[in-house]
């Protein structure tokens, strides 16, 4: 070949580069033109050097050693097409958490619905119990996590519901379907603002029936106040927004006050009830952003009206309600305060991500210019001097590529610790959004309304100096009814022996399921001797109130130890010697009471 002009050489070296299908980089240019001219290759200015930096900072972190090693080879190979793609590929491997982040709020928000829904055989304790399973084997593999969490919440969503819900769902979400959602792909992933306002607009529609209906139900009670009742329901039903709510609120107190002022037994029943109402009516703006928990609400306080009403089912209600709110507005405070720094972090990641293509592409589009430049320009220093200007703006995009890697790695760190902080409050809030404090199958305090009903009754009754009695409770043979009658017969055994001993307690006593077929009863003001009488009648009360299955009477009996609380005993303590009096009085022939020491 006889080219005698630099610039035919330089032509000639496009030309080449694009028959061998190279990218028209610094390096390969020089390369090419060393090549044909039969000069030394051109030093690459320290280019390669930065790649070389570039793939050791990768080597450093465990997550990205393997790209750094395959890089380090390539530039080893001076391969630099290939350098390219590699880094192309590192770039695009980093993974985009703003996407990551999308299917753990809707697996999330499906885990929520599911742990709620009334599955037939499956309680909500078997559900976390399945759930903390599946936390304690994959929760330190990220990688498999998301996918065992959504198996076990599939195969929730795919378990019969049971009647309860499915009657009362679609009576109070006008437009929701009339099952509840049975796969995870049915379930929204976010709920948008109109989809907010839409459910929070349903809700108060649900609240204004049930408050339209508890009016109602004054009317037997206070047949004079009828008229003004009949006017406040209708006001009630029609209720369209928030301002109408307070207009409304205010008339509405007012009747209450002279409801109460005519006083009467039943009167305290309605308290009840539009107290619950009003703590609810009241809250309903807190409530938009968690409607599943509202929608709980409502169902149990359904559930309340339809029922015969009962003092003790309301002030447990009310007293867990009230809780509930104060937490959960709490809660959802520092979740939305989470939700903020996560968004905030997002974009940041984001605008970084453009920041890098954008530079990279103004690279390309120089590059192209400076190819149309120097195919087009005749002479040597202005070739020197555009060759110049190409490194220049290679090692700037190189620097650039490095600083916002760096810049990436950060971010990714901060948004996981703000996406386990939320994945830390959703759970938190799930926990009080359920009625934690009660037990799903008797309706028994559980162990947390338990531990807060010992508090409240311990601090109380140390200041009143009042006696504090406890008393545990084991069904005898439960094992043999069970095994002879069935499992959910046996539930049901325990629900009625639950319903038995409420009705025949006081209202201040607290009954906890405090195992499978163990019961705790709080019994505040009263002495040692007076507690193990009344855990007698509740003996006497179960043979007057058989528990009945398929017409055939079954006796339940159980065994019982009661303590008095000393002075500052804790809990665990008191328990503890009223379980040993259980175990006393189970030994010495059962279905009896032994006073603890
Ligand atoms: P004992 O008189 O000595 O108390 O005899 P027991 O058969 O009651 O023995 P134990 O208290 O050790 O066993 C309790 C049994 O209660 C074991 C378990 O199968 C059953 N059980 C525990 N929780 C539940 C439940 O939620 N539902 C039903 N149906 N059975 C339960
Ligand atoms: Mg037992
Ligand atoms: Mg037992």
């Amino acid at each position: 070949m006889n080219l005698s002009t630099p610039s035919e050489v330089a032509r000639e070296t496009f030309k080449t580069l694009a028959q061998r299908k190279l990218v028209p980089t610094p390096d390969n240019y020089a390369k090419i033109f060393a090549e044909i001219s039969g000069t030394p290759s051109m030093t690459n200015n320290g280019a390669e050097q930065v790649l070389q930096d570039i793939a050791e900072y990768l080597q450093k972190t465990e997550e990205t050693a393997a790209s750094g090693n395959a890089l380090k080879t390539i530039i080893n190979q001076a391969d630099w097409a290939q350098c390219g793609t590699e880094l192309e590929n590192i770039l695009s491997g980093i993974p985009d958490d703003s996407k990551a982040a999308q299917p753990w709020a809707g697996l999330i928000r499906s885990l929520l619905r599911q742990l709620d829904m009334p599955h037939k055989g499956l309680t909500v304790t078997r559900k976390k119990e399945g759930l903390e399973t599946v936390l304690t084997r994959f929760g330190n593999k990220p990688e498999v996590l998301f996918e065992k969490m959504g198996n076990l919440v599939r195969s929730w969503s795919e378990s019969p519901v049971t009647d309860s819900l499915v009657e009362i769902a679609p009576a109070l979400l006008p437009g929701t379907p009339a099952s509840p959602p049975s796969a995870l792909t049915d379930i929204p992933v976010k709920a948008t603002p109109a989809h907010t306002i839409e459910s929070a607009t349903a809700m108060l529609g649900n609240l204004s029936e049930l408050l339209a209906q508890t009016l109602e139900s004054t009317l037997s009670t206070q047949p004079e106040l009828s008229d003004e009742v009949l006017k406040l329901a209708t006001q009630v039903r029609s209720l369209e927004n928030h301002d109408q709510v307070t207009v409304l609120a205010k008339q509405l107190r007012q009747f209450w006050l002279k409801a109460e002022l005519r006083g009467g037994d039943k009167i305290k029943i309605q308290e009840g009830l539009v107290r619950l109402l009003r703590l609810l009516v009241e809250n309903v703006g807190e409530m938009v952003e968690s409607e599943e928990w509202l929608h709980g609400q409502i169902v149990t306080l359904h559930n309340i009206i339809d029922n015969p009403i009962d003092r003790h089912v309301i002030a447990d209600a009310e007293r867990s309600l009230r809780e509930a709110i104060i937490k959960q507005g709490l809660l959802n405070k520092s979740l939305t305060d989470a939700k903020t720094t996560l968004k905030s972090l997002m974009t940041t990641f984001i605008d970084r991500l453009g920041n890098i293509t954008e530079s990279t592409s103004d690279y390309h589009h120089k590059i192209e210019g400076y190819s149309q430049q120097i195919a087009q320009s005749n002479n040597l220093s202005e070739l020197g001097s555009l060759l110049d200007a190409i490194m220049h703006d290679t090692r700037s995009v190189q620097a650039d590529t490095l600083r916002s890697h760096d810049e990436l790695v950060e971010s990714r760190k901060q948004v996981n610790a703000a996406e386990l902080k939320i994945q830390k409050l959703e759970k938190e809030l799930s926990e009080v959004s359920e009625l934690v404090h009660q037990d799903q199958l008797t309706g028994a305090l559980n162990r947390r309304g338990l531990d807060s009903a010992f508090e409240r009754e311990a601090t109380r009754t140390a200041r009143s100096q009042s006696p504090l009695c406890i008393a545990l409770l084991d069904i005898d043979d439960f094992k043999r009814l069970n095994d002879t009658m069935g499992h959910q017969v046996g539930d049901q055994a325990l629900v009625h022996l639950c319903t038995v001993i409420k009705q025949a307690l006081r209202p201040s006593d607290s009954v906890a399921r405090y195992g499978g077929e163990e019961f705790i009863i709080i019994l505040p003001d009263v002495g040692l001797a007076e507690a193990a009488s009344t855990v007698e009648r509740l003996q006497r009360e179960l043979t007057k109130q058989f528990f009945m299955h398929e017409n055939d009477r079954v006796l339940v009996t159980f065994s019982a130890g009661v303590a008095l609380r000393a002075a500052e005993e804790p809990q665990d303590e008191v328990v503890g010697r009223a379980d040993k009096a259980m175990y006393q009085a189970k030994r010495t022939g059962k279905n009896r009471v032994v006073m603890a020491e």
